[in-house]
């Protein structure tokens, strides 16, 4: 047994600062939040941006990107709403908000091209599309494209700031409290409005890839959850955690096939060279190789339930100059299949791609509807004076990069506006109530001084304490076996929920107490577990609740395999702090564009 090694925690220094606006994630849509508060808010406004990471190269854009995927080629923003609830097969999505974003998407582009982002154009001088509502760009800068629109708009920005927790008064949100991952430093952050940004959920699941590459998954690894989890413990009404994603991508890269299947005209095919999409009348008769996303994620796991794969994208078969400009495509978004194909001789004209499911995520602004509720087109929350935007909005989904730009642009107006509403003033706080915050904050410091004394193991591993590794392995593990992970292929039931249920509590409730941190590195890891098993009790509540099965591929029930028009509704939800237990209830769908759900209009 290793010697208890004393390390007396010091008081962390404290830095408080006042905002008007307080952005919490500078990524896609807090950028465009920041620069649309200055716009509207004029010079005299004060905007801070809170970003765990380094804005120029945070969050999803960080690896670049190479298609906008929400853009008006044609047709009204009606018609992309009925496209939307198309890709969902008909499911409730907050038309109200889709409609707002998509009345706006094409201007913003507009800006982010005079920004700097090289978008490409046929010889006509129009956009480059792909399809209806998605454009080609040379986007491996995205995001220091992006975030130059925060800098330049004079946000005042901190970077390896990790927000914890929302201050919340009289019901209504006054900032937010976080910790410097490098210096160590406890930040309060008084403001009259705040937007919360952190973006979606990765790594409730287990990855696919182990060992170091564990982090080689679809999603962004380093959001966690913060946005849904604050939003979550500040009492905010949440919704749809149910309809998560489950991506098919390129096996083992996890990067995205839209350019192989919308950029190549690349089939999926199974071991029996099928092209199943194109010749299986039941997926034939709901719309073949442009069937909705989840009929698409379905197909692929029965074909590998069958025993019928590996499905590869077939590639050999494309256009050879298009295949050959594969490669720099690749390079704007995702560089690391270049370097995969390169290692592994693989040339995509000569060899079709293998694709696989990634692990599940939790996003609202991809394919999946996860996030806050919002009330209105407002962007705020169930909470006065909290706002939420990209990712973190739910009910919404589809709206992408763009989309989210949009997005995060509306919010900004909109707290622009409740400020020149009236002059509001913050709430007197008590300092004990920001000491408890801090204690929270740094728990897992603290945890480790007092564990360290009762031992440590010969590998410097607590006798007596969970590291954060260690209780992200067991959530991941519960999650894949009882939540559906891709183990189960996806499918659940009532009594695989029920034990997911039981194992998640008893960590929240009786386990988290031991989790330490070592350092400040991993204080950042723990909290990361912590959101994410908050986000984990959202989603079993969730599916448990929805007792049918409306998104095939992402959320099999064996028990409840049909659609049961009683859940033709959202389902939200509200965590109560004293009892710890999560209220599910229906909220009516309003359709605004008339139609048959099921079908886009054009
Ligand atoms: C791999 C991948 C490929 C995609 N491909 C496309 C595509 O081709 N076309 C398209 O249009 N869309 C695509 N998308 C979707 C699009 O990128 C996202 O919908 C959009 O970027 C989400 O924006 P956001 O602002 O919510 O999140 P992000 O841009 O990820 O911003 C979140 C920010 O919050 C920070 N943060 C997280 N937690 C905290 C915390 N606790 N405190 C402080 N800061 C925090 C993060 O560091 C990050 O900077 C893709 C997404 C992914 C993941």
């Amino acid at each position: 047994m290793a010697e208890p090694v004393s390390s007396e925690r010091v008081k962390p220094e404290r830095i408080n600062i006042e905002a008007d606006v307080l952005i919490i994630g500078g990524g896609t849509a807090g950028c465009l939040a920041a620069y649309e508060a200055r716009q509207a808010g004029g010079e005299g406004l004060k905007i801070v941006i809170m970003e765990k990471a380094f804005i120029r190269n945070s969050g999803c854009l960080s690896a670049g990107m190479n298609a906008l995927n929400m853009y008006i080629n044609q047709g009204s923003p009606e018609d992309v709403v009925a496209y939307v609830r198309y890709d969902f097969c008909g499911a409730p999505v907050r038309e109200d908000i889709l409609l707002s974003v998509a009345v706006e998407v094409n201007e913003t582009v507009a800006l982010m091209e005079q920004a700097g982002l090289p978008i490409k154009k046929r010889e006509d001088g129009r956009y480059l599309n792909r399809g209806k509502w998605n454009i080609e760009v040379n986007g491996s800068q995205l995001k220091p494209i992006t975030a130059s629109m925060a800098i330049e708009a004079g946000a005042e920005i901190y970077n390896r700031v990790y927000m914890t927790d929302l201050i919340i008064v009289n019901g209504q949100c006054e900032g937010a409290v976080g910790f410097g991952v490098r210096d160590g430093k406890f930040y309060v952050c008084r403001s009259k409005n705040t937007l919360i940004c952190a973006g979606g959920a990765a790594g409730l699941w287990r990855s696919n890839s182990n060992g170091d590459a564990h982090h080689r998954i679809w999603y962004f690894p380093f959001n966690t959850g913060g946005s849904y989890a604050m939003c979550k413990r500040a009492g905010a009404q949440m919704t749809s955690f149910e309809v998560r994603i489950v991506p098919i991508r390129t096996k083992d890269t996890y990067s995205p096939t839209g350019t192989l299947a919308i950029g190549m005209n690349a089939p999926m095919v199974n071991a029996l060279g099928q092209s199943f999409m194109r010749e299986d009348p039941y997926y034939v008769e709901r719309g073949g190789h442009t069937a909705p996303t989840l009929i698409r994620v379905l197909a692929f796991e029965r074909e590998t339930l069958a025993h019928r794969g590996p499905v590869v994208m077939d590639t050999t078969q494309g256009d050879p100059y298009k295949v050959a400009g594969l490669k720099s495509q690749y390079l704007d978004m995702s560089p690391c299949i270049v370097l995969y194909w390169g290692c592994n001789d693989i040339d995509p004209s000569k060899e079709p791609i293998e694709v696989d499911a990634s692990d599940p995520a939790i996003v609202g602004a991809h394919a999946g509807m996860a996030g806050a509720w919002t009330k209105g087109t407002s962007r705020e929350t169930s909470i006065e004076r909290l706002y939420v935007s990209g990712d973190a909005l739910g009910g919404a989904p589809s709206r992408f990069i763009s989309g989210s730009w949009t997005c995060g642009r509306l919010a900004a107006r909109a707290m622009v506006a409740a400020l020149k509403d009236g002059d509001y003033q913050l709430a007197d706080l008590d300092e004990a109530v920001i000491d408890d915050m801090e204690n929270r904050t740094f728990g897992p410091l603290i945890a480790f001084t007092e564990k360290e004394k009762e031992g440590l193991w010969t590998d410097g591993t607590l006798m007596n304490g969970i590291l954060p590794k260690q209780m992200e392995d067991r959530m991941q593990k519960i999650m894949e076996e009882y939540c559906g992970g891709r183990k189960q292929w996806f499918y659940v039931n009532e009594t695989y929920l029920g034990i997911a249920r039981k194992h998640i509590q008893r960590m929240r409730r009786t386990q988290l107490q031991y989790l330490c941190a070592r350092d400040l590195h991993e204080l950042q890891l723990a909290w990361d577990v912590i959101n994410r098993l908050d986000v984990c009790q959202l989603v079993i509540e969730h599916m448990d609740y929805r007792k049918e099965t409306r998104f095939p591929g992402y959320v099999n029930r064996t028990d409840y395999p049909d659609l049961d028009p009683e859940f033709d509704c959202f389902v939200n939800s509200v965590w109560d702090p004293v009892t710890d237990e999560v209220t599910c209830f229906k909220v009516p769908y309003d359709q605004l564009v008339p139609g048959d759900r099921t079908k886009e209009s054009i």
